[in-house]
């Protein structure tokens, strides 16, 4: 018996743990692998000796939701009510599954946009609805034709990702422009969109949802300090909904984790003071220039990547295997690691696509970039 069949071992503990054991450079799952900042890690030796171990209240400590309302406020100019309509997170994953749980009830559709982010179907799953995954356009921008027509009055939530694990992309206004014109069809949808790397976009600036006046009453908008502050293993997220929302998703959040790790929440509030955490776009935007520059000589094609830290490249003049093979192939035989983007479409298409995760030191993305540029 299995609640889900078709669920295997996540692609990235598969890839992260062929790397270790081939000894190859990691850039399959994605986390940083340079130092966290001295000033947080110096805020949590101190705190560990204070008095901050016990549980904090249910929704986060009172002073971080405040200093996320300011964030939210300073970022989009949206003003929330961090009683009613803020709530701390173990990460973005728990976010997400919480609120899907609260949310979707048994023969719903939840539309999910391929490729997509391993971690929306199985909460869809386990609802007893039924995810319906609609492929995106050739070049990633949303095809709202295709959406619409996927819309019925069985859709309870369309889950979008802004900016775009695997493929770096970010959503215009006339996406959201389209995105709000077919919401006012269908009154009952809920949006929910994971900007987890909202803060991690270059050229062009990130639009929030939070910054959509019409959506605002029916979205739940989700973020996480793992990508924020280089903190991925903290598990430390949030998510903004409208009272009526939260009140649902708080129901599954105190049963669930009943309150987030109380160190983390204090020293992120402490830092949150320090730092401001727009700076981090200028950062990968230099490692993504620097990556880029790096594969230059390679027989790989590059994609464009407008956020995340995360590069697509095509193999397809190297090799036609596809493209799980050829990331095994790479480990084994080069010594990187990188992750199959077949893995985030419902039907496996393999279009000779991986990704390399560039939130690296500069030494390791050089390395990994001499191996690569080998690769015939
Ligand atoms: N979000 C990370 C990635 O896309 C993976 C996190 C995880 O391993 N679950 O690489």
């Amino acid at each position: 018996m299995s609640k889900l069949p078709h669920i295997g071992t996540s692609i990235f503990t598969i890839m992260s743990k062929m790397a270790t054991e081939y000894n190859a450079i990691n850039l399959s799952q994605g986390f940083p692998n340079f130092p966290v900042d001295e000033r947080l890690t110096d805020i949590v030796a101190k705190l560990a000796k204070e008095n901050v171990h016990q549980y904090l209240p249910m929704s986060g400590y009172p002073p971080l939701l405040s200093k996320i309302a300011v964030l939210i406020k300073n970022s989009y100019e949206r003003v929330i009510q961090p009683e009613t309509e803020l709530l701390i997170t173990a990460g973005a994953t728990q976010a997400i599954f919480t609120t899907i749980q609260a949310l979707v009830e048994t023969n719903d559709e939840v539309i999910i946009l391929d490729p997509s982010y391993d971690c929306y179907e199985a909460p869809v799953l386990l609802c007893s609805a039924n995810p319906v995954r609609v492929a995106l356009n050739d070049d990633y921008t949303p095809n709202w034709d295709r959406i619409e027509k996927s819309c019925s009055s069985k859709t309870k939530m369309i889950i979008i990702n802004n900016p775009h694990n695997p493929t770096g992309k970010i959503l215009t206004e006339s996406d959201f422009e389209s995105l709000e014109t077919l919401l006012e069809k269908y009154p009952d949808i809920i949006l929910l969109s994971d900007e987890v790397y909202e803060y991690i976009t270059f050229e062009q600036k990130h639009i929030s949802a939070h910054s959509r006046e019409k959506l605002l009453n029916r979205c739940v908008v989700v973020s996480s300090f793992g990508k924020s502050f280089h903190v991925t293993g903290w598990k430390v997220g949030y998510l903004v909904a409208p009272e009526y929302l939260m009140k649902e998703i708080k129901k599954v959040h105190q049963f669930l984790v009943f309150s987030v790790n109380s160190i983390c929440q204090v020293a992120i509030s402490g830092y949150l003071d320090l730092v401001s955490v727009t700076e981090i776009g200028n950062f990968y935007q230099e490692k993504r220039n620097y990556f880029r520059q790096l594969l230059k000589e390679s027989q790989f094609e590059l994609m464009p990547c407008e956020g995340t830290y995360f590069q697509v490249v095509s193999y397809a003049s190297i090799s036609d295997k596809n493209d799980v093979d050829f990331c095994k192939w790479l480990i084994i035989e080069h010594g990187v690691a990188a992750i199959p983007i077949s893995t985030f479409y419902a039907d496996g298409k393999d279009l000779k696509l991986i990704r390399f995760c560039f939130a690296k030191d500069n030494a390791t993305l050089e390395a990994a970039a001499k191996k690569l540029c080998a690769v015939q």
